[in-house]
C-alpha cells in the first residue's frame, strides 16, 4: 500500500474552492445524492427531545431508512423524494428541529453530552441549556446572521474542558467566576457576563470583514490558526458506556458505527425520553441518554447494544469515521464503508482520528483527523499521516 505523507488536517484555502457558494443543506434545503434527496437537521447545542427524535425517525422511514450522526452532531436523512420534503418540513417544524425557515443552517452549535454533569463542570446543566436557548433565540432573531455560512460553528464547554478538540469558530467557555470566556481566535478572546451578545457581535464581524468565500473565521486573512485550534493529543472524556453524574444519577453513551444509526434505534431513545431521561447527540457520533434514575442505566445500555451501537469503550470505532460511499455516493471508487468496518477490527481505541472516503473529495473528513485513508481509480488506498 503506497503511503502518501501529508497533513490531512490541512484546510482548503477559500481561493481553492470550486465555488463560493456554501452548499451545506438543511432542512429545507436537501442535497441532491445518488440515492434521492439527502436533509440535515441541527439539534441546537446536541439537545434532541422525543418528538424531534420521532420526526427524524419517521423520516428515515419515507427515504432508505439510513440515518446519519455527523461530525457536528447533526442528523441526516438519506434517500428521500421531493414529494416528502414539505410534509417534512411541516413535523419538523412542529418538533422545534427546523426552528426558522431563514436561520435553519445557521444554527450550529455543539456540547459535550455531559455538558454541566461532568466532575469539572465549571456551569451546571441548567446554565448550559440557558446560554445555549437564549443563543437560538439571538441568532434566529438577527436576519442579517441569515447569512452566516453553514460551516460556522459555535462551541459551548461547560469549563470542563470536553470539547477542547473541537474546530470552533466562536468557543463560549465557563469561567470558575461565573462568567464565560468568548474566544474567536483572529477575532480576539474576551471575558464576557453576557456570552450570547459577545458571540452575536462576533458573527457580524465575522460577516463584515470576511472575504468571498471564507467560510470560517480560522479563514480570515491574517489568521495563523484556528479560534480554538484542535488539540491533538488532548484526551477526549469519555463518552461510551456507563458514565456516573455527580448529581447521584446516570448517563449512558453509546457510539454510531461509521456514524449511522436505525429509526428504531431513535424511537428507543425517544421512549427513554418518555421516561424522563435526556437524549443527546455528540460530534463523536455518539448518542446519550443524561439523568437516568439510578438503576436504570444498565437495561438502557443493553438495549441500545441490541440496537447495533458500540457500547464498550476503547473500540476501533471510536475516532473512525467514513464518507457516505457506494449505494448513496456516484463517486465511490470503493466499498469505502466495509474497508473502514474492517480496520475497526484491529485499529488500537487509542489510535489518532481516522477518516475514510472513497474518492478524493474526502467528504466528511473534519481538521481533527491525523490519518485519511482515499480510494484511487486503480484500485488501491491512499494513506496520509
Ligand atoms: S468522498 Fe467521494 S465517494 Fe465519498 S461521499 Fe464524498 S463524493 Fe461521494
Amino acid at each position: 500500500m503506497p503511503v502518501t505523507v501529508k497533513d490531512p488536517s490541512a484546510r482548503r484555502a477559500p481561493s481553492d474552492r470550486a465555488s463560493a457558494h456554501d452548499r451545506c443543506p438543511g432542512l429545507l434545503r436537501p442535497h441532491e445524492a445518488q440515492d434521492g434527496l439527502l436533509v440535515r437537521a441541527r439539534p441546537f447545542g446536541g439537545r434532541i427531545g422525543a418528538a424531534a427524535l420521532r420526526a427524524v425517525a419517521g423520516a428515515a422511514r419515507r427515504g432508505n431508512g439510513i440515518v446519519e450522526l455527523t461530525a457536528r452532531a447533526n442528523l441526516q436523512v438519506r434517500g428521500l423524494a421531493a414529494a416528502d420534503l414539505e410534509p417534512l418540513a411541516a413535523t419538523f417544524a412542529a418538533t422545534g428541529l427546523l426552528r426558522s425557515a431563514t436561520h435553519d443552517r445557521v444554527r450550529n452549535a455543539l456540547a459535550d453530552p455531559l455538558a454541566g454533569r461532568r466532575v469539572g463542570s465549571l456551569a451546571d446543566a441548567r446554565r448550559i441549556d440557558a446560554l445555549l436557548d437564549a443563543l437560538d433565540d439571538a441568532l434566529c432573531a438577527d436576519p442579517r446572521l441569515a447569512t452566516l455560512p453553514g460551516r460556522y460553528l459555535h462551541v459551548i464547554d461547560d469549563g470542563s474542558g470536553a470539547t477542547a478538540t473541537v474546530d470552533a469558530d466562536v468557543r463560549l467557555t465557563a469561567r470558575p467566576d461565573g462568567r464565560w470566556e468568548v474566544g474567536a481566535g483572529p477575532l480576539g478572546t474576551r471575558v464576557e457576563t453576557d456570552p450570547v451578545a459577545a458571540a452575536v457581535a462576533l458573527a457580524r464581524r465575522f460577516l463584515a470583514v470576511r472575504p468571498p468565500g471564507a467560510w470560517r473565521i480560522a479563514e480570515l486573512p491574517g489568521a495563523c490558526a484556528t479560534p480554538s485550534a484542535p488539540a491533538a493529543g488532548t484526551a477526549a472524556p469519555p463518552l461510551v458506556g456507563v458514565l456516573r453524574q455527580p448529581d447521584g444519577r446516570d448517563a449512558v453513551g453509546a457510539l454510531a458505527p461509521l456514524g449511522r444509526l436505525a429509526a428504531e434505534t431513535l424511537d428507543l431513545l425517544a421512549d427513554e425520553v418518555g421516561r424522563g431521561a435526556r437524549a443527546r447527540v455528540s460530534h463523536r457520533r455518539t448518542v446519550a441518554l443524561v439523568d437516568l434514575e439510578p438503576g436504570r442505566a444498565g437495561g438502557v445500555l443493553a438495549a441500545l447494544a441490541a440496537s447495533g451501537l458500540v457500547v464498550t469503550p476503547g473500540t476501533g470505532w471510536e475516532g473512525l469515521t467514513a464518507c457516505a460511499g457506494r449505494g448513496a455516493c456516484g463517486s465511490a471508487l470503493a466499498d469505502v464503508r466495509a474497508a473502514a468496518a474492517a480496520r475497526a477490527a484491529e485499529r488500537p481505541a487509542d489510535a489518532p482520528r481516522e477518516h475514510w472516503s472513497a474518492c478524493p473529495r474526502r467528504c466528511g473528513q473534519t481538521p481533527e483527523v491525523r490519518r485519511a485513508v482515499t480510494a484511487r481509480p486503480d484500485g488501491g488506498w491512499e494513506v496520509q499521516a
